[in-house]
This record gives structure tokens, C-alpha cells and sequence, in this order.
């Protein structure tokens, strides 16, 4: 028996690489001069490695380096691109698209503008999580100037057709935004073919720190507002120190991603399949998302026949999941993810995210499944229903 519960919540945020920690030290105490600093030779240090970063960030979506603008994370990124197009676009209208499906960094944005007079089309998904496209061009207006989709959800793993969409906007005119921050270093990202504008990373999710990451923004056709004034930084657009560690240890983190990328996509799809197998051998289980756009360490599902908070409750002491994002499941609210794909509440909140990481091994995941499986037969027997419940959800 493990001491520690076991991490299987690589979609709410994961481990720093050490790789990435070496990386990053000497930026601490050693190197610690402001980039900003033109004068002397640690200001210069400062912003050599700045640079060297940006470069592998941009190189790592096929941007040039001009166009990387270092942020907080992607919740800043999502604000400065979603609220900064908003307001250098006023002249050509009010109106932004996104998905229900969105993260709460998205949907928060949205809905603030939404109170200041603008108004959001928020597209349903099908049942399997994707957009309908034909829904997405009906949905385009003439005053519409920002439609925002991600690249690939954090509660179900599913990959939107980006390059479709992108397709689409660029054909109407309109600016295209996307959260992409579970997908940096996981599939291979081009801004170029999918005709993104702006593009939001964060590092945390692929064994970079927290407290940092990006906008990507096509220059020089996205005008944007700024939403942090002060030194002018990041051409005005983002003012504030930058914070050399975080940026190194970013960058550190990509590359490695990027090197790892199709091997460890490999064995976490296997690791998934395995873990698919069992689950479903319990019987009443449901997937949920499509299961092949997807990435490749996620996988989520409704369990039936289990009152959800229960099963997450005898979970914890072993397994370090989630029935949902960060942001909802500690407040007790279904899944908004799951209940656009059209789960009940009471549904959405029996489904479990497995959020697989480089660090998952074979043996955790028999163990998940074993504690997995004696807890699901427990609580089915207890309710007396096993397998009563339709699965037919809708
Ligand atoms: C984690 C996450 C965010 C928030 O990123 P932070 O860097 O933590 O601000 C935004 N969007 C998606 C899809 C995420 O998974």
C-alpha cells in the first residue's frame, strides 16, 4: 500500500520537472539581474536567457519570437487576449463566440464582458465534446471580432479542430483565439497552419512552474489592449518584471515535452487503454468525450449506480483525482463540461477525470484500478442498484 495517494490529476497541474528546476536555479541567486537593467552585465545575463526562451517557446508553435508575450499563466493570457481584443476592437462591433465547454479562464472573461454591454454566443458541443462547425459559421456576425475554442479541454481531454476553425475565421474576418494550455508539448501545435491568432500556454501542465506563461499574438495584424499598465514591458502590452526563472524553467519544460512528445504520448495512450479495459469491466461505466480526438492522458467517465461525492470521498485516501476541473469540484458543482455533453447533475458528479502524466507508472494504475474496483462494487451493493440506473443519460 502506497503511503501517498496516488497523482492521477495531471490535468489540474503537475510536478516540476527536476531537469526544469536545475534550469531554472541559477536565475534565483546566482543570476539575478533584472532584463530590463540595459546597463550592466547582469541585466544583460537576464536578458540573453529571456530571449534564448522566447525563441524556443515560439519555436515550439512555429511563431517568431515578437509575437511571444510572457504572462502570469493562462488565465492571464485568456484575459489579455479575450478583454484586449475586445476593447481595440469597439469600432468593429461588440459581439465573441466561445464554447460551454470553455475553462472558467475563458468563460469569467466573457461573462465580465457580457456585463459591460458585449455580447457572447456561447456554442453548445455535441455528445462527444467536438463543435459543430456548421454551427460555429451560423454563429458569425458582422460586428463579431473574437471567436475563442480551445485547443484541448482539461476536464475530458478532447482535441477541437482548430484548424477548421481557424479556416473559418480567417475566411470571415473575424480573429481567432485559443486556450492551448493543455496541449503546449503534448501534440504538436502550428500557428501557422491553423490560422490561430492568439494562442494562451502556461507552463504547469507540462512539468514547468506555476506562475508562468504565454500569449502568442499574430503580429502585426491583432491589435490588443492592454490590461496591465505600468514599465512597459512585452511592448506595452504586458508591464511587469519578467520573472527570468519561471521563463528559463518554461522554456526547459517545452523542450523536454517536445522531445518526449511521441514516445510518452505512446505509452500514456497504452497506460489509458489498459486502464479502459478494467474500467469498463466494471460495467455501467460511460465515457465521456470522443475517444480519439483526444489527448493522450486523459480520460474521463460516468460511473453509474454511485453517488459520486460518496465514491470521491472513499477515493481520496488512495487516489489524487477529480471528478472535474480544480476550479469546480472543490465547490461541489457538477462538472459545466459534462453537463454540455448532457449528463444529469447527479451524473456528472459520479465521473471520475484520470489525468495521466509522464510520472504515472503501470503499477499505479493497477493499483488505482484495484481500489477503483472494490470501492465501485461496495457502494453498488450498498445502493442495492447495481446496474438499475439507465445509461441512458440524456
Ligand atoms: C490550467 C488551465 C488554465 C489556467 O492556467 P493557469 O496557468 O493556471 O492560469 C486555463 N485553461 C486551461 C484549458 C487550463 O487547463
Amino acid at each position: 500500500m502506497p503511503q501517498q495517494p496516488i497523482y492521477l490529476d495531471a490535468q489540474a497541474t503537475t510536478p516540476l520537472d527536476p531537469v526544469v528546476l536545475d534550469a531554472m536555479l541559477p536565475y534565483f541567486i546566482e543570476r539575478p539581474g533584472n532584463p530590463s537593467s540595459g546597463g550592466h552585465a547582469y541585466g544583460w545575463e537576464a536578458a540573453a536567457a529571456i530571449k534564448e526562451a522566447r525563441q524556443r517557446i515560439a519555436g515550439a508553435i512555429a511563431a517568431v519570437p515578437q509575437d511571444i508575450i510572457f504572462t502570469s499563466g493562462a488565465t492571464e493570457a485568456n484575459n489579455l487576449a479575450i478583454k484586449g481584443v475586445a476593447e481595440a476592437y469597439l469600432h468593429k462591433g461588440r459581439h465573441l463566440i466561445t464554447l460551454e465547454t470553455e475553462h472558467s479562464a475563458v468563460l469569467a472573461p466573457c461573462r465580465y464582458l457580457e456585463s459591460v454591454g458585449f455580447e457572447v454566443t456561447y456554442l453548445p458541443v455535441q455528445g462527444d465534446g467536438l463543435v459543430k462547425l456548421t454551427q460555429l459559421e451560423q454563429a458569425i456576425r458582422s460586428d463579431t471580432v473574437l471567436v475563442s475554442i480551445m485547443t484541448a479541454n482539461n476536464e475530458i481531454g478532447v482535441l477541437q479542430p482548430i484548424e477548421d476553425i481557424g479556416l473559418i475565421c480567417r475566411q470571415r474576418g473575424v480573429l481567432f483565439h485559443t486556450d492551448a494550455a493543455q496541449a503546449i508539448a503534448k501534440i504538436s501545435l502550428n500557428v501557422q497552419a491553423l490560422n490561430v491568432d492568439l494562442m494562451s500556454l502556461t507552463a504547469h501542465k507540462i512539468y514547468g512552474p506555476k506562475g508562468i506563461g504565454a500569449l502568442y499574438i499574430r503580429r502585426p495584424s491583432v491589435k490588443l489592449a492592454p490590461q496591465i499598465h505600468g514599465g512597459g514591458q512585452e511592448n506595452n502590452w504586458r508591464s511587469g518584471t519578467l520573472a527570468t526563472p519561471q521563463i528559463v524553467g518554461f522554456a526547459k519544460a517545452v523542450q523536454i515535452g517536445l522531445e518526449q512528445l511521441e514516445p510518452e504520448n505512446l505509452r500514456l495512450q497504452k497506460l489509458r487503454q489498459k486502464l479502459w479495459h478494467r474500467l469498463e469491466s466494471l460495467q455501467g461505466i460511460e465515457r465521456n468525450g470522443h475517444p480519439q480526438h483526444t489527448l493522450a492522458g486523459c480520460l474521463n467517465a460516468t460511473i453509474h449506480g454511485v453517488d459520486g461525492p460518496r465514491l470521491l470521498a472513499e477515493l481520496y485516501p488512495h487516489l489524487a483525482i477529480s471528478s472535474g476541473s480544480a476550479c469546480s469540484s472543490n465547490q461541489g458543482q457538477p462538472s459545466h463540461v459534462l453537463l454540455a455533453l448532457g449528463r444529469s447533475p447527479a451524473l456528472a458528479k459520479a465521473s471520475l477525470r484520470f489525468g495521466l502524466g509522464k510520472y504515472t507508472t503501470d503499477a499505479e494504475i493497477d493499483y488505482a484500478m484495484d481500489v477503483i474496483e472494490t470501492t465501485v462494487t461496495k457502494l453498488r451493493a450498498e445502493k442495492g442498484q447495481l446496474l438499475e440506473s439507465s445509461p441512458d443519460t440524456k
